[in-house]
């Protein structure tokens, strides 16, 4: 069977394309040479030429384009990460220093040290919550990013644009 636009009103009903083709096409690259005549202040006749490489994106081909692929996309998430782990371990060292502290002159003030323990231990306990808390909802979330992208760029590939009336519309 021939694909044809679904539209009953069609002027043309065979002059249809794919979204894939006519996004191809819509994206255009090429040199658009621009000649200036003029006088200058002294009154003597200049001109010049001017040529500029241009890419331009056509109404239609953004509007054809295809999904955003989620594995091009950069994560937040491992700098975000790397961040936590230098932050547990400078706590660490800190809780570590303070016990050090602590061992070594005897006679440091009781509530400072205590304050400094809960705080570092604090610090620690939420970085290392939240960093498992960032993994595994980056992991989930990446997962169904993927799962949608693969959807939506298989309806793309079926994604049909009549040239005639516009009519857009997906072949089964
Ligand atoms: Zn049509």
């Amino acid at each position: 069977m021939r694909i044809q636009c679904p539209n009953p009103n069609c002027p043309n009903p065979s002059n249809i394309q794919r979204f894939e083709m006519t996004h191809a096409t819509g994206v255009s690259s090429g040199y658009s040479p621009t000649i200036g005549l003029g006088r200058d202040s002294e009154g003597d006749l200049v001109y010049g030429l001017a040529i500029t490489r241009s890419q331009t994106n056509s109404k239609i081909a953004n509007e054809t384009a295809p999904p955003e692929d989620p594995t091009k996309k950069t994560s937040w998430a491992v700098p975000v990460l790397v961040f936590m782990v230098i932050f547990v371990f400078v706590a660490w060292l800190y809780v570590s220093e303070t016990w050090y502290a602590r061992n070594e002159i005897g006679d440091i003030d009781q509530t400072g040290r205590i304050i400094k323990i809960v705080l570092a231990s604090g610090f620690t306990i939420f970085c290392f919550v939240t960093s498992i808390y960032v993994i595994i909802s980056s992991s989930r979330s990446r997962k169904e990013d993927i799962k949608r992208y693969q959807r939506r760029i298989a309806h793309w590939r079926n994604s049909w644009i009549c040239l005639s009336c516009g009519t857009r519309w997906r072949q089964k």
